[in-house]
C-alpha cells in the first residue's frame, strides 16, 4: 500500500493515520493560578505561551507566578492544614483521594489528549500509561490514608504540613500523582508547581480538585519557571520539599534548604545500564531494549540508555536491534500508530542533536533508522552507537532522548564495574535466563529499581528512586508515605 500518513508519521508505513480526535479536549485560552480553591490572577499580571512541540503552536497562555504568589499558596496551604486537613479523619481523607481517583478515570481520554498535546509523547503511552498509572497512584494511597499505623507499626505517625513539590515535564501529570496522592494521604497539604512547557494537566487536575469538592487550599498548583520553583524551595513556612528534575537543579536545592529543618526528597537524573546476557531470550531483550530506550522519547530518567552486551551475541543483538528501530514509527504523537512522537521542547531537541554530535566526534560509530520526519515540529530519528568507550561522554551523561550507547563485556565482574561507574544508580535492567545471575546482579548493581528480563515496568505499589546522584528518599509504595510522616 502505498503509505498514506506518510505526511504526519514521517514514516513510510503500510498503515493509514489514525489520529486521536482533540475536539472533546476542553482548553481554556488562559490558564490563572489555583490558590485556594480558586483561580487567582498573577500578582505580575505575567502568562507565557505552551506550545505543542508537535506542531509549534500555541495551545494556551499560563500565568507566572513570582514570590508574592507562592507566598500566597503557602499561605493557603498552612491555613487548609491548620484549621481542616490536619483535624480530618483519616478516612474522610481516603475518601477525598478515592473520589480525585475515579474522576481522573472518568476523564482520562481528555487528559491523555491533553497529556499528548502539551508534551508530545505519542497518545498511546499517555492513554495507556500516563494516565491509568496517575489514577492507580491516587486509589493506592487512598487505601492507606486510614492504615498508617498498620504501615508504621509501634510508631505514631504524624504529617509534616506543608509540602512544596516541584516536577519535571517528561510524565506530567504522573508526576503531579506521585507527589500529591501520599502527601494527601499523610495529612498534609501541597503545592505544587509542574514544569513550564507541560502545566496543562496539571491544571486540569486542578479542576477536578475543584469538582471533586477538596477542601479549598489542600491543594494550590502555582505555574512558571525554575524562579517559582527557587520561591517554593525557599520559603520559610514550607515543611517538606519534593523535587523530581535535573540533577544540577537538586543540588542547588540540596544547598538552599541546608541548615533549615526542612525535609527533602531528590529524584534526580539517570543512566541506566540495560545488561543482555548470551543466554537470555534474545527477541524478548530487543522488545526491552526498545522499550528502554525509545518509551516516551527516551525522555525517562530510569531509561535504559547504556546498553551492554555480552560479546558473543553482540553481532546478533545490534543487527536484530537495527532492524526493529527501521520499523518505528516517528511522527505525530497524536496518531494511535506512532511510537515515537515529538520531543518536548526545542532546547531538549538541541540537547540531544548536540549529544549525538559529541557521540560521532568522539569516534563512536553511529546508526539512524532512516525514517523521514515531519517538517514541522521537533523530531528526532531513533539513534544508536557502537564503538562506545567507557570514557565516552555519551556513555556517562544523561542525554534525555531516543539515543542509545552499546558497549559489549565477557564476563559477570567486568559489566558490574562499567555498569556501576558512573555518577548516577537509578535503574537498571538484567536479561539472562539464570534466575541465579538475577539475583547476583541485584546485589551488586547499584541501582534503586533493577528490572530482570522486561524494561520500565511501573506500579504505585512499588518504591522507585536512586542512590548516588541520582537522588535519595523513595516515592511509591509504602516506602513513598514515610516520605511524608514525621
Ligand atoms: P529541571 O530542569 O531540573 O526542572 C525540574 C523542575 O524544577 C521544573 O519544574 C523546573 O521549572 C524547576 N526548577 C528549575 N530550576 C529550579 C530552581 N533553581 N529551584 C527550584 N526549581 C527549579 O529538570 P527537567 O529538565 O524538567 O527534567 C528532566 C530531568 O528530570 C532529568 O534529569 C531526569 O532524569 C529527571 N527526572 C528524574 C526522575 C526520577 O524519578 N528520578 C523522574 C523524572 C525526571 P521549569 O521547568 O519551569 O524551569
Ligand atoms: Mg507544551
Amino acid at each position: 500500500m502505498k503509505n498514506e500518513n506518510k505526511a504526519l508519521s514521517g514514516w513510510d508505513a503500510p498503515y493509514a493515520a489514525a489520529p486521536e480526535s482533540s475536539s472533546h479536549a476542553k482548553i481554556k485560552k488562559q490558564y490563572d493560578l489555583f490558590i485556594g480553591g480558586k483561580w487567582v490572577k498573577p500578582s505580575s499580571g505575567k502568562y507565557f505561551d505552551t506550545i505543542n512541540p508537535a506542531t509549534e503552536l500555541k495551545i494556551a497562555e499560563i500565568a507566572e507566578a513570582n514570590a508574592s504568589d507562592v507566598d500566597l499558596a503557602v499561605k493557603s496551604s498552612r491555613k487548609a492544614y491548620d484549621t481542616v486537613w490536619s483535624k480530618l479523619p483519616a478516612k474522610e481523607r481516603g475518601k477525598y483521594l478515592f473520589r480525585i481517583a475515579r474522576m481522573i478515570q472518568e476523564r482520562s481520554r481528555e487528559l491523555a489528549v491533553i497529556e499528548t498535546m502539551d508534551g508530545g509523547k505519542s497518545i498511546r503511552e499517555s492513554r495507556d500509561i500516563d494516565i491509568p498509572l496517575v489514577s492507580a497512584h491516587f486509589f493506592y494511597y487512598a487505601g492507606w490514608a486510614d492504615k498508617l499505623e498498620y504501615a508504621f507499626p509501634n510508631r505514631k505517625v504524624q504529617s509534616l504540613g506543608v509540602a512544596g513539590q516541584i516536577i519535571p515535564w517528561n510524565f506530567p501529570l504522573l508526576m503531579a500523582a506521585w507527589k500529591i496522592a501520599p502527601a494527601l494521604a499523610c495529612g498534609n497539604t501541597v503545592v505544587l508547581k509542574p514544569a513550564e512547557t507541560t502545566s496543562l494537566t496539571a491544571l486540569k487536575l486542578a479542576e477536578i480538585i475543584q469538582d471533586s469538592g477538596l477542601p479549598d487550599g489542600v491543594v494550590n498548583i502555582v505555574t512558571g519557571f525554575g524562579a517559582t520553583g527557587a520561591a517554593i524551595v525557599k520559603h520559610p513556612d514550607v515543611n517538606k520539599v519534593a523535587f523530581t528534575g535535573s540533577t544540577d537543579v537538586g543540588k542547588l536545592i540540596q544547598k538552599s534548604i541546608a541548615g533549615t529543618d526542612k525535609k527533602l526528597t531528590l529524584e534526580l537524573g539517570g543512566k541506566a545500564a540495560n545488561i543482555i546476557f548470551d543466554d537470555a531470550p534474545i527477541d524478548q531483550a530487543i522488545e526491552g531494549i526498545i522499550n528502554g530506550i525509545f518509551f516516551n522519547q527516551g525522555h525517562v530518567c530510569c531509561a535504559g540508555s547504556r546498553l551492554f552486551v555480552q560479546e558473543n551475541v553482540a553481532d546478533l543483538v545490534i543487527s536484530k536491534l537495527k532492524r526493529r528501530m527501521e520499523t518505528l514509527i516517528v511522527g505525530d504523537p497524536m496518531d494511535k500508530n506512532t511510537d515515537i512522537g515529538a520531543i518536548n521542547s526545542k532546547q531538549q531537541l538541541k540537547t540531544i542533536t548536540d549529544y549525538i554530535e559529541i557521540g560521532k566526534n568522539e569516534g563512536a560509530e553511529m546508526f539512524q533508522s532512516s525514517c523521514s520526519l515531519p517538517g514541522k515540529g521537533f523530531f528526532v530519528r531513533p539513534t544508536l552507537f557502537t564503538n562506545v568507550a567507557q570514557s565516552h561522554r555519551i556513555s556517562r551523561e544523561e542525554i534525555f532522548g531516543p539515543v542509545l550507547a552499546i558497549q559489549t563485556f565477557r564476563t559477570i565482574e567486568e559489566v558490574v564495574e562499567k555498569a556501576n561507574n558512573v555518577p548516577y544508580g537509578l535503574s537498571a535492567g538484567v536479561w539472562t535466563d539464570k534466575g541465579s545471575k538475577i539475583f547476583n546482579l541485584t546485589q551488586k548493581l547499584r541501582a534503586g529499581v533493577v528490572w530482570a528480563n522486561t524494561y520500565n515496568k511501573f506500579d504505585p505499589t512499588s518504591p522507585f528512586g536512586g542512590y548516588k546522584e541520582s537522588g535519595f528518599g523513595r516515592e511509591g509504595g509504602m516506602h513513598g508515605l514515610d516520605a511524608y510522616l514525621k
